[in-house]
Order: structure tokens, then sequence, then C-alpha cells
């Protein structure tokens, strides 16, 4: 096979908040394997910054140890580590003093692509952005990346994106959302835009409904404190699924060029409806034999923070109108799946009589586990016995089609910090969609708080309230099984 990675610009990447938890499970990992691939070139640099006072060789000793917990198997080799290591570097900082800001100076170089990656906490990115331009290590080649949790409500976004606004310009931004990062996502698309097949049939004419799903089995554990300051339409639905139903309704952009397709997901959102009380579920898990309930997880016996959601949206434009794209994501259900649903309508008759009449085609794009796509469609059952009529999957995953091509498939977070180097926004949120997103969920939330909601308890392991089932019931439709 012959390799298509085409190795990226020199860079110097700055890690703040590199001795934390994502930058040990996803960032250092991912950039280790890109290093694997051949797409790093020789010069470029990664920095460690973080309050932790440890100096170069600590924190490569951190770094492969992060690669032996974090990366496949098959990525373990201590030569190889030992190469990428030779790339990396530490700094201790504090991003809201004086302390080692010096000493990065000193370590970045002139002519080369900068990124810094604010792996902290959302309250330091302002403190971060002032001092990259105070000590002058913000010029045009210098781009910054900002993790979620993009603001806590519409106040507080806007303030951070002004925060950030005041030293860098909005083409230096680069707004994370990993999910964005999916070759599934892509792969969405590339099948939408790419062929005429599904265009002609993408509207309220032929689709009856979508579902978006992401389904989780793990709890809120041990930072069930945390998670209880947000809960799950914060956590996920604001910028995860959020992000998922742009890509699924928005128009064809004239290009694929970062603003081109932002531009068509800001209308999406803008285009959101009001979500009234009774197309709103929320939930929490009840505990089991052995596991504590959401509640107790979280610390407050009388906690209203909702660990599952779902809820019945609707886009008022031309192409989708009263169309419901229902939405749901929860915390220990049934089965870990994140899934986007096209449901179609069923074909208009029925030439093989009523008994024969089958389910409607179904496009599935799975995001996790094993991504890919299917089209289930109705064909003869082979064989006698006249003409029975059965549902088959038409399977679309890249991986067989694609064989040993994929072998190397980047991971999400791998595949968006390659996007910074390169200089590419595509697949990042800008400011205004963000904003526009919380400006959608704020008063959603606010009417909850409102009308002092209770979560409805739910089984642990299971499919979430039945009110969410009975949401979709009531308009003769069902959630696809969690699975
Ligand atoms: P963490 O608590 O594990 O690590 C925080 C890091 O920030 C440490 O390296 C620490 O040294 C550094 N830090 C703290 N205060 C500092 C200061 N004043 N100056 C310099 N460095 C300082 O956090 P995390 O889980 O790695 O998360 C980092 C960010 O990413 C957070 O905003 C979090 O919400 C977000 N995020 C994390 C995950 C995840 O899976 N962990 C997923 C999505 C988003």
């Amino acid at each position: 096979m012959v390799s298509r990675i085409i190795p990226v610009e020199d860079f110097d990447l700055v890690i703040f908040g590199g001795t934390g938890d994502l930058a040990r499970r996803k960032i250092l990992p991912g950039l280790y394997r890109r290093f694997f691939a051949g797409q790093m070139p020789d010069e470029a640099r990664i920095i460690g910054a973080a309050r932790s006072d440890m100096d170069q060789m600590g924190f490569r000793e951190m770094v492969r140890e992060a690669i032996f917990e974090f990366a496949d198997k098959k990525y373990q080799d201590n030569k190889k580590i030992d190469r990428f290591l030779d790339h990396i570097d530490y700094v201790a900082i504090d991003a809201r003093g004086e302390a080692g800001w010096e000493a990065l100076k000193g370590k970045m170089r002139a002519d080369v692509v900068k990124a810094y990656y604010f792996s902290v906490a959302p309250s330091l990115f302002g403190d971060l952005a002032k001092r990259l331009q105070s000590f002058g290590i913000a010029d045009d080649k210098a781009r910054i990346v900002v993790e979620k949790p993009f603001g806590r409500d519409l106040e507080t976004a806007r303030q951070l994106n002004k925060d950030l606004a005041a030293y860098f310009d909005e083409t230096q931004i680069y707004r994370i959302d990993h999910y964005l990062g999916k070759e599934t996502v892509q792969n969405l698309m590339a099948v939408r835009f790419g062929n005429i097949l599904f265009e002609p049939l993408w509207n309220s004419q032929y689709i009856d409904h979508i579902q978006i799903t992401v389904a989780e089995t793990v709890g809120v554990g041990g930072r069930g404190e945390y998670y209880d300051k947000s809960g799950a339409m914060r956590d996920m639905v604001q910028n995860h699924l959020m992000q998922l139903l742009c890509l699924i309704a928005m128009e064809p952009p004239n290009k694929f060029e970062p603003d081109a397709v932002r531009d068509e997901k800001l209308k999406v959102i803008r285009a959101l409806q009001p979500v009234p009380a009774h197309h709103i579920v929320r939930g929490q898990y009840d505990a089991t034999a052995d596991e504590p309930s959401y509640r107790e997880d979280a610390g407050d016996p009388r906690s209203r923070t909702e660990c599952f959601v779902a809820l019945r949206a609707e886009i008022a434009n031309w192409r989708w109108s009263g169309i419901p794209f229902y939405l749901r994501t929860g915390k220990k259900l049934r089965a870990r799946g994140s899934e986007i649903a096209v449901v179609f309508k069923e074909a208009p008759h029925s030439i093989f009589g009523p008994q024969d009449a089958k389910s409607p085609n179904v496009l599935v794009i799975r995001l996790q586990p094993d991504e890919g796509m299917t089209l289930q469609v109705t064909i003869k059952e082979p064989g006698p016995g006249g003409m029975r009529l059965v549902d088959v999957p038409l399977d679309m995953s890249f991986a067989e089609a694609l064989g040993d091509e994929v072998e190397d498939v980047p991971d999400a977070y791998e595949r968006l910090i390659m996007d910074v180097i390169r200089g590419n926004q595509t697949l990042f949120m800008r400011g205004d969609e963000v904003e526009a997103a919380w400006a959608w969920t704020d008063p959603l939330i606010q009417g909850w708080i409102e009308r002092h909601d209770v979560p409805k308890p739910y089984d642990a392991y299971s499919d979430g309230p039945d009110d969410s089932a009975m949401m979709l019931h009531r308009e003769h439709r069902r959630w696809r099984e969690i699975r």
C-alpha cells in the first residue's frame, strides 16, 4: 500500500496542562501515534507546560508511561518511543503568575507554527491568552486550542469569547469538539455531499424523523460532585449532540471550507425551535444492589441535575419543517453506543400486500463503538417460498471496503490536532456557533428550574426513564435499541 500520510509543517506545540488527565489519556498518546505514522516533521517539538515542578526527563518518563497505558499495544515500541521523546520538552509554569513564562519564551522558535493547547480549566483561558501576548509569543503563526466546557450558559460563553478575542483573532481560535474529529462524522459529510443518491431524499418529504443517541454505561462515579454542577444538557447536548444535529441537518455548503461549513451549521442552530416542557425528559439512575444511585454519586440526596436527557427538537426551515429530531444521552444505560439514525418514510404503497410490509429504510451512522454506516433496506428473502420480504443492513463501513488503508485511521484527537497545525478550522466550533447553541439551551434549562422539575428515576443499565419511550410512543414511533 502506498502511504498517503503527508507530514505537516514544522511546529512547536505547547500543552498547557500537559500533566493532566486529558493530556495523558488523549493528547500525548495521539501525538505519538502521528509520529509513529510518520506525520511529524523531524524538527517539531512538543512542550508540556503545567504547574508540576518537573524537569524535561521527568516529563518524558510521564509521557512514556502514558503511551504504555493508553496507546494500543502495537505502538508500544521502546525504540520508537525514545525517538518520539526526543521531541518532548517541559516547562513548569503558572498560568496566573509570572513563573515559567520567560523559560517558555526561550524555547519557542520564531518562524514555525505555534500551537497552544489549553488543556486546563476554562477559568485559566483568559490568563493564558493574555500572557501569551504579553510575553510576545503569540505571533501570526500562533493559534490556541480550547477544550470544553466552553461556558456554562450564554453569558459565560460570551465572556470567554471576549476574553480570548482580546488577544487572538477568531481565525486563531480552535474550539475543540472531538466528536467532529471522528472518521464517521466526516464520512457523513462525504456520503451526503459526495453522492447524488441521498441529497434529493434528505428532507421532510422522505424522512420521517431522526434520532441521535449518545449512550454511556458508566455512571458519574468519582467526579459526581463536579458533574452535578453541569448535567447532561450542558455536558453533552449543548455541544456534541448539537454538532451532530448540525451536520445532519445543514444545507450543502458551497465549498468544504471552514466558514462555508460553519455558516451552514450556524443557520441550523438558529432555526431550532424552543422545546416545550412535554418534549423534554430528564432522568437520574437508581442504585443497584452494589452500586450507588446518581444522587449518592453526586453527594447530594436532593440533587435535581439530570444525568439523562431525551428531547424532541424541531428545525423551522423549508427542508425540515415538522420533522422531529429526537436527541437522547445518558449515563449508566443498557449499552455504550453513539449513533445517528435517519429513519425514512415508508414506501407509499405496498405492492406485496400488508402482511409483507417491512420496516422503513434507516441510514445509521455509528460513531462508537465500531464506527461505520449501514443502510437498512428491504429485499426478497433468498430461496423458494414466494415473495417473502426481509430487512437487511447494507454495510457501508469503510473498514471492509478499503481494507488495509484504514489500518491507521487517526483517532479524533489526533486528526484535530493535525488540523490545528495545518490551520484548518473546518472541524472546530466558531464563537458564534457556541453562543447560538447556548442561546437555544439556556431557556430549556431555565424552564425546568422555574418549574422545579425533578428528574425521573430510572433503572441503572436500562434505556432511561419510561417517559422517554412514551414521548416517542405518543407519536407512534420508538427509539432504536441501545446496543
Ligand atoms: P486535570 O485536572 O487532570 O489537569 C489540569 C492540568 O492543568 C494539570 O496539568 C495542572 O498542572 C494544570 N494547571 C492547573 N492550574 C494551573 C495553573 N495555574 N497554571 C498552569 N497549569 C495549571 O484536568 P483534565 O481532566 O486534564 O482537563 C483539562 C481540561 O480539559 C479541562 O478544561 C476539562 O474540562 C477539559 N476536558 C477534559 C476531558 C478529560 O477527559 N479529562 C475531556 C474533555 C474536556
